[in-house]
């Protein structure tokens, strides 16, 4: 076997041995099994973890939750103009707010279980600093039936488009 064969077979061992799954459950499963990946979809789950099989709120089974798509984007000098949908994209959930505070956009999504994996917050953070961003939150009944009610009351007053 010449030296240039070797070296090829050597590689590969190296490599093989480099990708073998280690002894016992992989990096991911010990992740669920301590609470931080949802047993669900596997996403990483923001903290605080508690030990234990964990869902992400798109995953917790259980709780009937709505799906609401939310628009935000930059508008001079008012703020954050946030825009609510169903989750056809299409059908307005509710009547579109602006938050002269993006601090309330954080709380919005907090309370809306919108922030599902670790990397949630991180997206909207992005969002704003480009100036627009979008993300899902995951209402409970009586928060979606909240946001709809707020179509109603537009009609009685003007909507300053
Ligand atoms: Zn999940």
């Amino acid at each position: 076997m010449n030296q240039k064969i070797l070296d090829q077979v050597m590689r590969r061992m190296e490599a093989q041995a480099r990708s073998a799954p280690r002894k016992g459950i992989s990096p991911a499963r010990a992740e669920v099994r301590s609470g931080q990946r949802c047993m669900g979809c596997m996403g990483l789950l923001p903290p605080p973890h508690t030990p234990g099989v964990q869902y992400c709120t798109l995953c917790r089974p259980g709780a009937r939750r709505h799906t609401v798509y939310v628009s935000f984007k930059r508008c001079h000098p008012d703020g954050w103009h946030c825009e609510f949908f169903e989750w056809n994209l299409i059908t307005p959930a509710g009547k579109s707010v602006t938050f002269r505070d993006e601090r309330l956009l954080f709380k919005m999504t907090r309370c809306g279980g919108g922030v599902p994996y670790a990397h949630s917050l991180l997206h909207i953070a992005a969002g704003i600093r480009v100036g627009r961003g979008t993300f899902y939150l995951r209402l409970t009944d009586a928060q979606h039936k909240k946001l709809q009610s707020t179509l109603q009351s537009a009609e009685d007053t003007t909507s300053l488009g």
